[in-house]
C-alpha cells in the first residue's frame, strides 16, 4: 500500500464518521426502542380496557386523539391519556379519573 492509498482510505474514513456520529447524536435511546404500549387494565386509576358506553375514554377530557392521532394498538382503537404518559389508552376504555369532554 502506497502513502497515498492510506492517507486517501483515511480521508474517506473520516467523511463517513463525519456523517454517521450527528446522525447517531440526533437519534434518542428511546426512539429507537419505542413501541406502542398500551395501559394494562388496572395499572393505573383502575384503569379497564372496556369501560361503560356512557364513561368511555374517548368521551374523556383527557383522551388526546389529536397528539399522535388514533390507531390500533393490541387490537384496539387507542391514543394518548393526558394523565398517563408514554403508553396508550382503548377509546372504549374507562378508568376512576374519568371527565366529560367539554
Ligand atoms: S383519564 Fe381515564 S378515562 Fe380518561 S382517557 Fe385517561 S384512562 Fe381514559
Amino acid at each position: 500500500m502506497t502513502d497515498n492509498s492510506i492517507n486517501s482510505n483515511r480521508r474517506n474514513f473520516l467523511k463517513l464518521s463525519l456523517g454517521i456520529v450527528p446522525t447517531l447524536l440526533l437519534l434518542k435511546p428511546q426512539n429507537l426502542f419505542a413501541q406502542d404500549v398500551l395501559v394494562k387494565e388496572g395499572e393505573v386509576f383502575q384503569y379497564k380496557a372496556k369501560g361503560p358506553a356512557d364513561k368511555t375514554c374517548k368521551l374523556c377530557i383527557h383522551y388526546d386523539s389529536l397528539k399522535k392521532g388514533e390507531k390500533t394498538v393490541a387490537g384496539c382503537k387507542a391514543a394518548d391519556c393526558r394523565l398517563i404518559p408514554g403508553k396508550y389508552v382503548c377509546a372504549e376504555g374507562s378508568c376512576q379519573l374519568w371527565a366529560k369532554k367539554v
